[in-house]
């Protein structure tokens, strides 16, 4: 965890949900260590010809801004208004009913009333007023309206980088106004004066050098693979394939970078090879297309669609039929949701039918992506896998839907349906909790840096309590998720708020129940935890 000092879990829980005395257009952003990232380091933005590249931190006064950035916003939000309707809708629609109001994890974990969705979306609103339209440029503050300073431009920056891009307040909201839209546009407006923060850019850079968030070279990938196919040896006595860059495979496999490289996602991917060596799938892994996850996403659409269109191009020079698509969040959002108007439709790829179960499935027809739950969880329920659930027996196990795979593309049921025949001990958490309304981990979107820390924490609150609740309850020590950087922020969430509970994928789960031919009897689970005993009664 960071080296940045934040309160103990029983000072923080104690959350003063007082507003400030001052209005909100008043009262000023304070940059506290804790609350905020750093900035984009200048040559990320060099490398990826971003505008004013040049060393700044947020908590100094002069953020060495252009001499015309204000011309420079204004112009990006006019083209963008006239761009995107969505944009324009959003700004004028919203009627104050409140209903959103409570809902974002920030708020609730923090008190800040300018985390309140409704008041996050003002800060662009009220600029939008004041120059956009007529009873913001005659009554200005009486309607609601505000001039752009660099006050306005921190508060900007603080705000909509204390954003997860969840979405959770927009199940709520009855004009389906989409907060992680406004977000995603205040981002980009800042992104046109140099104003980002590393852990996004820098990521982005690294997927444009090497193809993947970490920045890692084909040799790194191609070691850590075979790396992870000894460690399957070792548990089963079963050697797996490691299929790299294999022109005319039937599936372009894509992950998470965190899936290859960083633990627990490490034994979510030897799920992954464990399962397609047991049912066959003539599948590769991409060094080139060595990231599914897309930061553009928390950047711009620009980059989302530069970003994104990687895959298809390396499915389109490796010849494959399809691309299966693995435990992403975000990656999901934009294969569902902008995809097919960035990059698509993927007319040159074949429809994507499992090749062992001849399903074909019909909601990625245009995509031609698949998620890795849906194709797991037809197998399944095609009786092409055997599976010992037992052995999963010493795990209690709570699932967490990641925001993306739950509300952008209604991914609820497929992940539920793996775990239930992979185990034996699955808890649900509180019904508002889960499913369309689960809460963040706090750490999306670019945030889960340590700098940032306290936010995190705050923000994964109320996701750590429902998790608390079923611990307290069920006994849980177990979180399964379907996302590389829930695997990875929800493990420090767990270690302050829930200690006792840690962080899996669902592959990880399906490949400790899997029995695979030849295999020798296993004593531990992929972690080289050792298995309950079983009684008499229990033995397959
Ligand atoms: S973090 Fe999620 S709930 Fe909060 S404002 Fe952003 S999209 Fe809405
Ligand atoms: S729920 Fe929707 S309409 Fe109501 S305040 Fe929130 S954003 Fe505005």
């Amino acid at each position: 965890m960071s080296s940045i000092k934040i309160p103990k879990p029983e000072e923080m829980i104690r959350i003063n949900y007082k507003p400030p005395e001052t209005p909100w257009m008043d009262t000023p952003v304070d940059f506290r260590p804790g609350t905020w990232s750093y900035s984009g380091a200048a040559k990320n933005l060099v490398y990826l010809g971003m505008p004013n590249p040049r060393a700044w931190q947020p908590y100094e006064e002069d953020w060495k801004l252009p001499e015309n950035w204000k011309e420079i916003i204004l112009e990006g939000m006019r083209e963008r208004l006239d761009k995107y309707r969505s944009f324009r809708l959003f700004m004028d629609i919203c009627v104050r009913c409140g209903a959103c109001a409570d809902k974002c994890h920030f708020y609730i974990g923090g008190g800040d009333p300018k985390n309140m969705p409704v008041l996050r979306a003002e800060l662009l609103r009220s600029v939008y007023r004041r120059y956009f339209t007529e009873s913001g440029k005659r009554f200005g503050r009486l309607a609601g309206a505000r001039e752009l300073t660099v006050d306005v431009l921190k508060e900007w920056f603080y705000y909509f980088y204390q954003c997860t891009e969840c979405r959770r307040c927009s199940v709520y909201c009855p004009y389906g106004i989409d907060q992680a839209e406004i977000t995603i546009m205040g981002r980009e407006l800042l992104n046109l004066v140099g104003c980002n923060i590393n852990w996004v850019i820098e990521p982005v850079a690294n997927c444009f050098r090497t193809g993947n968030h970490l920045g890692i070279q084909p040799g790194g990938i191609k070691d850590m693979l075979e790396f992870l196919a000894e460690d399957i040896e070792e548990r089963t006595g079963v050697r797996v394939d490691v299929p790299i860059n294999k022109k005319g495979a039937d599936v372009l496999f894509v992950v998470p970078s965190g899936d290859y490289f960083a633990d627990p996602g490490t034994y979510t991917c030897m799920g992954y090879m464990m399962l397609f060596h047991e049912i066959g799938l003539n599948y590769t892994f991409s060094t080139y297309a060595s990231e599914g996850g897309n930061f553009g996403l928390f950047t711009s659409h620009e980059m989302v669609k530069r970003l994104n269109h990687k895959l298809y191009a390396e499915a389109k020079r490796l010849g494959v039929k399809w691309i299966l698509g693995g435990e992403c969040g975000h990656m999901w959002r934009v294969i569902h949701e902008y995809m097919d108007t960035m990059n698509g439709p993927a007319d040159f790829l074949a429809e994507p039918v499992s090749p062992i179960t001849g399903t074909l499935f019909e909601n990625a027809r245009s995509t031609k992506m698949v998620h890795i739950a849906e194709f797991t969880a037809d197998l399944i329920k095609n009786g092409k896998l055997k599976l010992d659930p037992a052995r999963n027996d010493h795990l209690r196990i709570t699932f967490h839907d990641s925001c993306n795979p739950a509300r952008a593309m209604g991914l609820l049921e497929e992940p539920r349906y793996v775990i239930k025949h992979a185990a034996r001990y699955f808890y649900e958490m509180p019904e508002d909790t889960i499913r369309e309304k689960t809460l963040c981990c706090g750490g999306g979107a670019g945030l889960g840096n340590d700098e940032n820390i306290e936010m995190r924490m705050r923000g994964g609150m109320p996701r750590a309590m429902a998790v608390k609740h079923v611990r307290e309850k069920h006994d849980v020590n177990r979180i399964a998720c379907m996302c590389a950087i829930d695997r990875s922020t929800l493990s420090s969430l767990m270690d302050y708020w829930v200690p006792g509970v840690t962080v899996m994928g669902v592959h990880e789960l399906l490949a400790n129940a899997l029995v695979m031919k030849g295999e020798r009897e296993r004593s531990t689970d992929l972690r080289g935890e050792p298995l309950k005993e079983r009684t008499n009664d229990e033995a397959l």
